[in-house]
């Protein structure tokens, strides 16, 4: 498999890592591409926005999916939600 062209976010512009799908899910693939920025935008208006639409202390991050092209948000509970899913052969970002 060829390395594919690099993602980037496009609300913070930082690279997407490779975050592996939890087995229960219905999307397609092995993996997605995630944003894990902790100051991205799409992540940090997501608290206001989650607790004025729900009053839950959550939010998402922009994931995308690599085989469709669909784009999306992946809802986490706390900053570090998710992490132990991502892929760690990607060394755009420090985890
Ligand atoms: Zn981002």
């Amino acid at each position: 498999m060829t390395e594919e062209t690099r993602n980037c976010c496009p609300h913070c512009h930082l690279p997407l890592v490779r975050w592996q799908n939890p087995p229960l899910v219905s999307w397609n693939g092995e993996y997605q591409y995630v944003c894990f920025n902790d100051d991205c935008p799409y992540f940090v208006r997501g608290w206001q926005w989650m607790k004025d639409k729900f009053n839950v202390t959550a939010s998402y991050r922009y994931r995308l999916e690599p085989e469709t092209g669909d784009s999306g948000p992946l809802p986490v509970w706390s900053r570090d939600a998710m992490r132990d899913n991502i892929l760690s052969d990607e060394d755009g970002m420090h985890v």
